[in-house]
């Protein structure tokens, strides 16, 4: 059959429908042979005696010699199919011998009908019309041939009819007329069918080949191939592809149920269902297990009837494609560093806790404490993995029925399925707590802490949303409580919120709107009472608020980044202010975490200091130890720097927050700020005076200054004063004003003149002096 295509391919489609014709007639003609001579064999019997045996003898034995060579040479034209010439040889031998075999025997039989006797006769018309529907069968696809085959033995019969000379013989010659018309348009109409027939199956044939060749390239090129089943499902003819794809041998799976190859389930019953029923069906998703690994195949099948095969259909290789989606689900679900869910998958857990708990859950926010530090100092890989620990830690510090999440950073949150408060609370002090001990990091031990915000509905709010939120300012209650601690939200804290957001807002304009004032609190020699500068404390006249303190603003401008902008203005003014004093007057300037990691911090002092001309060493910068935490080796470059400039450091609020010794050798401070809360009990407390008397000698042995804040009574500038302290700063000095109401901006000996007042005498009335009142000057 193949061979036969490619021939046809190959020839022209004349030639080709010609072949077509030859071998088709070709195969008639063994029967037409033996056909032939059983005729001429009878008639030689039938008219024995009554016709010379030597001339029919003749006759026949010419029509047997015809018809075997027709029969030897047609068989050429079965095996030079392609060659034209030859086939338009045997075609013009075909019709020679169809004229000749036509003429022979409508010659005899028309000659014999004069030497017949009645009961011949009969037999000769029986001859005449078989022997003519048989030529025109035999020579059906031959449409010439079979024309002349007609043309040539119909005039012999008519002859034999009309010389019988009475009414049946001219009935049957006209009868002959008529069947010879009738067999006359026969022959063209088989002709015409059979070449349209062939064309047909030439379309056709040409067409499944084109088809077959596209099928195996793509068998060869892509990740797919074919399969075909026979109607119970079995692999007939496996390609190689997908014996290669199944992994076992291809002599394993031939006639094997094509279903053995897949895991059991509810696709492959289905798969199964779908061939019994003799369904077609497309991307049926299977799956099959090799070597403890999972594949997924994709099946498109339809029903065939070819033969054995009952399906065709395309397996595709979805494995790769389906581990890239159940990667992409995973990561739209999961945090890929730790492994839990992430924010997308709390919400909704949350949204669906809530619902089918009618309202109730309890819920925890978790920010770490100076992880950024750690993230920064000892690098990302070292904060990757202490996630990944916390994560492990937080873990086992909750039950099965909890979920936690990382929502980001270092931010992590818990749905507790509980809304019991003590419950939730005690939940939180254990996490507090768990997370407090130190973290084991490669060569590193790390201690962190957590603030955790807890807030619980349906008492704390009813929606998602408003839980989310309380519990977010719950967490920012706790941080600003310190850290390290958990807090419940309270309703109050949503006011605050409020106002914090209303502050921001009007922050953002108070530097253009001209808002910001500093006001100076003098720093006090100790033992003469003079002035040796004043302190820069900022101050926000708003429109509508009136004077607002640092406190309530500088944490908002800090984690809105606005402290830069606000931080330049401070330097600027205050060292504009300092330009107008006396050259023994020092300003100090309190300088934020934020501001040292800006770029444009050293550029705003020097451009002040030469605009202004002051010298640097009369300016001190304060910084507290959260600066050296942070960042800690880019800033203590940057503290460098600006020491190499001239301008003096100090260590502000020494005593408070992660006070540690170890701050002091990491930066060689001009001067330690000693806090309030060992100032305000000095005179009391032991253990205070106590304290202030080690970081005393502690700065002394290190070359540094010292100054007291926080100084309101007389006794406590007694203490400090016993205990070497030589600079102190206090209400009982002065409150922090405008600097057009400092008094003692002059050169010492230029106040000789103004009333110098007894520590004793005026101590109370200095603690209670109104804020942005005149300050006063000191002396022993
Ligand atoms: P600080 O640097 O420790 O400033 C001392 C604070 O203690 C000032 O509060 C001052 O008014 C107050 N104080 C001084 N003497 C006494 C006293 O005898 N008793 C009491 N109870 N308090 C006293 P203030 O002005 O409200 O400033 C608070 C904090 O705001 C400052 O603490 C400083 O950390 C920050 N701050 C102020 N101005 C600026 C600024 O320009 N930039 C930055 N970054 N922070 C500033
Ligand atoms: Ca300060
Ligand atoms: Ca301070």
């Amino acid at each position: 059959m193949s061979l036969k295509l490619v021939h046809a391919v190959e020839a022209d489609e004349k030639g080709w429908l010609l072949g077509q014709q030859l071998s088709a007639h070709a195969s008639n003609l063994p029967a037409s042979a033996i056909g032939n001579m059983i005729n001429g064999a009878i008639t030689v019997l039938v008219f024995y005696g009554s016709v010379s045996l030597t001339l029919m003898a003749a006759c026949y034995l010419m029509i047997g010699a015809l018809v075997l060579y027709r029969m030897y040479g047609t068989k050429d034209a079965l095996l030079n199919i392609h060659d034209l010439a030859k086939l338009r040889r045997v075609k013009l031998r075909v019709e020679l011998c169809a004229a000749a075999l036509g003429l022979i025997w409508g010659t005899t039989t028309g000659l014999e009908f004069a030497y017949a006797n009645p009961a011949q006769q009969m037999y000769l018309g029986i001859l005449a019309s078989g022997m003519l529907a048989a030529g025109t069968l035999t020579f059906r696809t031959c449409e010439r041939a079979g024309r002349l085959y007609l043309a040539f033995s119909v005039p012999g019969y008519l002859y034999g009819f009309l010389s019988l000379g009475h009414l049946p013989g001219l009935a049957a010659a006209g009868l002959l007329i008529a069947y010879t018309v009738i067999l006359f348009g026969n022959i063209m109409h088989n002709a015409r069918v059979f070449g349209d027939s062939m064309r047909r199956e030439r379309a056709l044939l040409a067409s499944s080949e084109t088809i077959q060749l596209l099928l195996n390239d793509f068998e060869e090129q892509g990740s797919d191939w074919l399969i075909e089943l026979d109607a119970e499902g079995r692999i007939l003819i496996p390609r190689a592809r997908l014996a290669e794809a199944a992994q076992r041998p291809i002599e394993t799976i031939v006639n094997k149920p094509f279903v053995d190859l897949l895991d059991h389930g509810d696709t492959r019953d289905a798969l199964v269902s779908h061939l019994k029923n003799k369904r077609a069906f497309r991307h049926h998703i299977v799956s099959l297990t090799i070597d403890s690994k999972q594949l997924w195949w994709s099946i498109s099948v339809r029903p065939a009837t070819d033969g054995l095969i009952a399906f065709r259909g395309v397996v595709t290789d979805i494995t790769a494609q389906r581990h890239a989606e159940e990667k992409v689900s995973y990561m739209a679900h999961y945090d890929g560093l730790t492994g839990l869910p992430n924010r997308f998958t709390f919400n909704s857990s949350l949204y669906r806790s809530l619902a089918r708990d009618r309202g109730v859950a309890g819920l925890m926010y978790l920010d770490l404490d100076h992880f950024k530090t750690i993230n920064d100092t000892l690098g990302h890989p070292v904060g990757d993995q202490l996630l990944k620990a916390v994560a492990r830690r937080l873990e086992s510090c909750l039950s099965p029925d909890d979920l936690i999440a990382r929502l980001g950073g270092d931010e992590f949150a818990v749905i507790v399925s509980s809304n019991r408060l003590d419950k939730l609370d005690a939940l939180a002090q254990k996490i507090v707590e768990s997370l407090n001990c130190p973290f084991r990091l490669g060569d590193h031990d790390v201690v962190i802490g957590v603030s955790v915000g807890i807030a619980c509905a349906p008492e704390h709010a009813e929606t998602p949303d408003d839980l989310l939120r309380n519990a977010d300012l719950a967490l920012y209650a706790a941080k600003t409580a310190g850290r390290n601690c958990a807090t419940r939200f309270e309703p109050g804290m949503d006011e605050a919120a409020q106002q914090r957001r209303l502050i921001e807002m009007d922050l953002r304009g108070s530097l253009t709107k001209n808002e910001m004032r500093l006001h100076y609190q003098p720093l006090i020699n100790a033992g003469t009472g003079e002035t040796n500068g004043y302190e820069a404390l900022i101050r926000w006249e708003h429109p509508t608020r009136g004077f607002v303190m640092p406190q309530e603003f500088i944490g908002i401008a800090e984690e809105t980044g606005m402290i830069v902008q606000i931080g330049e203005w401070v330097i600027r003014q205050a060292i504009d202010d300092l330009a107008g004093w006396a050259p023994h007057l020092t300003v100090s300037i309190n300088l934020s975490p934020a501001q040292m990691r800006s770029p444009t911090l050293i550029s705003t002092i020097v451009q002040s200091l030469a605009r202004t001309g002051v010298d640097a060493q009369r300016i001190c910068l304060e910084i507290t130890e959260s600066v050296l935490m942070q960042d800690s080796e880019a800033n203590i470059e940057t503290l460098h720097k600006l020491r190499g400039l001239g301008l003096q450091i100090a260590l502000d609020d020494f005593g408070t927050g992660y006070s540690s010794l170890n701050y002091l050798r990491s930066f060689p401070f001009n001067k330690i700020k000693i806090d309030r809360c060992f100032v305000s009990e000095i005179d009391t407390r032991e253990d205070c005076r106590a304290i202030v008397r080690s970081v005393v000698s502690l700065a002394r042995s290190l070359g540094m200054a010292i100054t007291a804040e926080g100084v309101e009574r007389p006794e406590q500038v007694n203490c400090l004063q016993m205990e070497g302290c030589a600079e102190v700063q206090g209400y009982l000095y002065s409150k922090a004003v405008p600097v057009g109401e400092l008094s003692d901006l002059r050169a010492p000996r230029e106040l000789k003149a103004a009333t110098l007042l007894s520590f004793s005498r005026e101590a109370g009335e200095a603690a209670k002096i109104p804020e942005g009142s005149q300050s006063r000057a000191k002396a022993a």
